[in-house]
């Protein structure tokens, strides 16, 4: 049995209640198994494949809170500290009912290639909680926030963890988790990013990932001699990534004719009015059937549907699974040339192996959506620094990196005997710089 197929063996027996963690861990050694061949004796005598599956430690404790009744609340929070081979475990803190250790450790253990492929020196980690940030009041999200940081303060530090926000975690959740920290250590130090610009908070982290989405995007585009110039572009989802994501691509001369949210989708063929998207989204929290109310060109349609649109480019910017086989196959016949995620896994496996079958340039979230985590690097280093750097400045190391995502992927991809497939790609980049460090660490 080759060294992958035994080592997936062992993930299965020993994880078996994880599904999540289980296909991610399937989905990225299957697409090393060219360097682990060609590497075998030397990671089969370090173990660099049970190493690297198995997290450095997993911190699960109680989090009690008192909700606005007086009644005694208990939710459960998690911290998988994956890896810090190349530096301190850096991952956000989801906050959603579905969270269980089986989905903090498919997170964490993705985000290690992530933040690798960064070029910056942070290790992969994620935690979360049970807990459903929807319909609590803003005291019982503090109540919430402190209990659960009283605890896991106890495990970061600007040196050794520096958690960030997610899904459910935004500037008001991190601002009271960083509040409680200040408290409990008595410092103030950089040890949670996505703060506010009042507190260390960096310029440029709101649009960094759908910024850098389309710096990676349009370097792809070069590199196969097109530009964005009077593309089509469909976005889906209208929240931080898909907003920024349009409004890059508008100012890059390309053309955004959709955006959708969980109930419905737009189509305007005049292009996005970004505007007054942030109006609706942003500003009021209202449904896109505002949006439609107000801009004549656009189209209001319920449900999901923005992958029947022609399009040149699609960038799926909302949430898991949301590009299905059957919208793979439409993109395609539609003549769609290239897909590349803002989203976390929103295109299925079989879509994504679609999609490459018919030579479309597909990159996924784990290179394309990384300009938020590499954003959250830089917000580490001016906080070391005790500097804010301005919006351009922040806004021109996002570029370079993002270009140079996409140059590391490629050739990893090129090495190995597999242009083209930029999922590979960037398992292989993300991969070699972390276990170079690994054997350079010795047995640890
Ligand atoms: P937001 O919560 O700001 O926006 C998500 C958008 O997607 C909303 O418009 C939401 O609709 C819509 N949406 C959610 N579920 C569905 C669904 N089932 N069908 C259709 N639309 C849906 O999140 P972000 O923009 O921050 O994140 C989007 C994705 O990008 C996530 O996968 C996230 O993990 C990933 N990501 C985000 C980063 C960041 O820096 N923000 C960094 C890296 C990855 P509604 O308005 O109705 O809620």
């Amino acid at each position: 049995m080759s060294y992958v197929d035994e080592v997936l063996e062992l993930v299965k027996k020993k994880n078996a209640s994880e599904p999540e963690f289980i296909q991610a861990v399937t989905e990225v050694l299957n697409s090393l198994r060219p360097v682990v061949e060609a590497n075998e004796e030397l990671y089969r005598k370090n173990a660099i494949l049970e190493r690297i599956t198995e997290p450095d430690r997993q911190i699960m404790f109680r989090v009690p809170w008192v909700d606005d009744k007086g009644q005694v609340q208990v939710n459960r929070g998690f911290r998988v500290q994956f890896n810090n081979a190349i530096g301190p475990y850096k991952g956000g803190l989801r906050l959603h009912p579905s969270v269980n250790l089986g989905i903090i450790k498919f997170l964490g253990f993705e985000q290690i290639f992530k933040n690798s492929l960064t070029s910056l020196p942070i290790g992969g980690g994620k935690g979360g909680s049970d807990f459903d940030p929807k319909g609590k009041s803003d005291r019982e999200i503090m109540a919430f926030c402190q209990s659960f940081m009283t605890e896991l303060s106890k495990y970061i530090g600007a040196d050794v963890d520096v958690p960030a926000g997610d899904i459910g975690t935004g500037a008001r959740e991190i601002g009271f988790m960083f509040g409680q920290y200040k408290r409990m250590k008595g410092t103030f130090e950089g040890v949670l990013t996505g703060k506010g610009l009042t507190y260390g908070g960096s310029l440029a982290r709101t649009e960094a990932t759908g910024y850098g989405l389309l710096y990676l995007t349009q370097e792809l585009m070069k590199c196969h001699g097109e530009s964005m110039e009077g593309k089509t572009v469909v976005v889906s989802g209208a929240g931080n990534v898909a907003i920024y994501a349009t409004q890059k691509a508008q100012q890059m001369g390309a053309k955004v004719v959709t955006c959708s949210d969980s109930t419905g989708w737009i189509y305007d063929p005049e292009g996005i009015d970004v505007a007054l998207l942030k109006e609706v989204k942003e500003v009021k929290r209202a449904r896109l059937t505002e949006y439609a109310a107000a801009r004549p060109s656009a189209e209001y349609h319920e449900g999901r549907g923005v992958w029947q649109i022609q399009c040149d480019i699609a960038l799926p910017c909302a949430t898991q699974n949301e590009l299905l086989i059957d919208d793979a196959k439409q993109l395609v016949a539609n003549g769609c040339k290239c897909v590349c995620e803002g989203a976390n896994m929103p295109t299925t496996i079989d879509a994504t192996e679609y999609l490459q079958q018919n030579g479309v340039w597909f990159v996924g979230g784990k290179a394309a959506n990384a300009g938020g985590v590499a954003t959250s690097a830089l917000e580490m280093s001016q906080n070391s620094e005790r500097l804010s750097w301005s919006f351009e400045e922040v806004d021109a190391k996002l570029q370079n990196i993002m270009v140079n995502i996409y140059h590391n992927i490629d050739d990893a991809a090129k090495r190995y005997g597999m242009e083209g497939n930029y999922v590979a790609g960037a398992n292989i980049a993300g991969f070699e710089k972390v276990v170079n460090a690994m054997l350079a660490q010795g047995v640890c």
